[in-house]
């Protein structure tokens, strides 16, 4: 009897082995199950707070764009070194946006603004950044770049380089000279400076859709760039930041504009410096010659040197 006993128990535990082994594996997929659920629910919180902090960069870094030409306009004065500035009034923003974002969330984010710097191409400033958002045990680290646009932003360089003149008066988007731009230029010794009394060019930032430029031969095409304020891509003109400091010309793929003259009559001798804001305000300058223009209806002129008439495909 007590064999037989033994012998029950030996079978149920063989056949108990099995079923508990079975239990434990499912009490594991069900543990399993419920680690999967949370880390789904933690990573989506990291990836839309990274999706939200990577959709605020360049919205921010163009608000501190925006605000730093606004400024020179106001006080002519150039920034020192534009890319550390702006990259420093960036990551205050960005620490600020970051917190708040911290305060809602159980959350931690940090974003590094590493680099400021002119993009490759001109129309865009880069800014690079690394984000870094973490939740209990689960993080997420990332590089970001992003080309911030510089369409629509104050050109800065006018009002660095005529200020200490006067302030240069402006409406929506024209500058208008007035003196400051023939007192700037007989202050750099040029001849001819008083044929740019009354000079005007655009206010903003817009990018001339007329490519390739030799199209600008073409008159409607040349007085419909020139009444937009279009600017062009130039190899010697400065980059946005470039400006900001003051510098006419610069190493990085930059930017030129027309400076319009008001009209002139033929019997003067047609030639002073190249109105091409690059030529205009940099110590490279060289002389054009007159060529008449219709702005907005009216009769205008412009300076132009052999090289930007190939460029602009004006015989
Ligand atoms: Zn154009
Ligand atoms: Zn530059």
């Amino acid at each position: 009897m007590d064999q037989k006993g033994y012998i029950i128990s030996g079978l149920s535990l063989l056949l108990m082995v099995p079923a508990m082994v079975l239990s434990i594996c499912l009490l594991n997929i069900f543990s399993m199950g419920n680690d999967i659920k949370e880390q789904t629910i933690q990573s989506d919180k990291i990836y839309y707070a990274s999706q939200d902090l990577q959709r605020n960069i360049p919205l921010l870094a163009l608000e501190v764009l925006n605000e730093t030409g606004e400024e020179v306009k106001i006080n002519n004065l150039p920034y020192s070194n534009s890319p550390r500035y702006i990259k420093d009034e960036l990551q205050s923003r960005i620490n600020k946006f970051t917190s708040n974002h911290e305060l809602q969330s159980d959350l931690e984010i940090k974003c590094t603004i590493n680099s400021v710097h002119p993009g490759k191409d001109p129309w865009y400033v880069e800014v690079n950044s690394t984000l870094f958002l973490s939740q209990k045990e689960f993080y997420h680290e990332e590089k970001v770049s992003n080309q911030v646009p510089i369409t629509q932003l104050v050109d800065p360089l006018p009002f660095i380089k005529c200020g200490v003149y006067g302030d240069l008066k402006y409406t929506e988007n024209r500058i208008l000279y007035d003196t400051l731009l023939s007192e700037y230029l007989q202050n750099q010794g040029e001849a001819n400076s008083s044929y740019y009394t009354n000079a005007s060019a655009p206010l903003l930032i817009h990018k001339c859709p007329y490519e390739s430029y030799i199209i600008h031969g073409d008159e409607n095409t040349r007085n419909s760039c020139i009444n937009n304020g279009f600017y062009h891509y130039s190899a010697d003109g400065a980059c946005y930041l470039c400006r900001l400091e003051g510098k006419a010309v610069c190493i990085h793929p930059g930017l030129e504009v027309f400076i319009l003259v008001p009209s002139l009559n033929d019997s003067l001798p047609l030639s002073a410096i190249s109105s091409i804001d690059h030529v205009i305000f940099s110590d490279d300058i060289y002389p054009g010659e007159y060529i008449p223009l219709k702005f907005l209806g009216f009769d205008y002129g412009l300076f132009l040197d052999s090289a930007h008439r190939s460029k602009y495909g004006i015989p």
